[in-house]
């Protein structure tokens, strides 16, 4: 009777423990995954050659820049999301993508802000703000204020390090 009553008294106990402590332990996990949903992706070199053609792996790993007017999306006008071309992460809507003249596809504002990150650069003689993926870290163009409404910004990017997805 004694080991019954104990027996029941653990469970008992058990479930308590279980309704108290579990659902916040739950919503906790959930906020965390929600706030650093897109995770960080790490390859070394060697793993990104792999992956990368070599012209995409001089832009997006040792910051190159593709010539003016050569890549595919400049003049594109296709309706949909621009991707990150190393991990897949939506960086860019067709709807923010405007004609700047530079010979690089341009847009006024990411598809979400911590999608992507940006770095002062110092190279080349002057300061510029790099851009990259916030994911795998791949260096995408550079940010300037001289873009049009609604945000005043200029996203020049390579067309090398963003893939294009026709909405569906
Ligand atoms: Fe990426």
């Amino acid at each position: 009777m004694r080991k019954y009553f104990l027996t029941t008294f653990i469970i008992v106990t058990a479930i308590f423990v279980a309704t108290v402590f579990m659902p916040t332990g739950l919503s906790q996990t959930t906020s965390n995954k929600t706030r650093g949903a897109i995770g960080r992706i790490e390859k070394s070199n060697e793993e990104w050659r792999r992956v990368l053609t070599p012209q995409q792996f001089n832009v997006m790993r040792e910051r190159g820049t593709e010539e003016p007017y050569s890549g595919k999306y400049n003049d594109f006008k296709g309706k949909g999301v621009y991707t990150c071309a190393g991990c897949g992460l939506t960086l860019f809507s067709s709807a923010t993508k405007f004609d700047s003249g530079t010979g690089w596809p341009s847009f006024y504002a990411p598809i979400v802000a911590n999608h992507i990150g940006t770095e002062t650069d110092s190279s080349m003689g002057e300061q510029r703000t790099e851009v990259h993926c916030a994911r795998c870290g791949a260096h995408l163009g550079h940010v300037f204020d001289d873009g049009p409404a609604p945000t005043g910004l200029r996203y020049c990017m390579n067309s090398v390090a963003l893939k294009f997805k026709n909405k569906r």
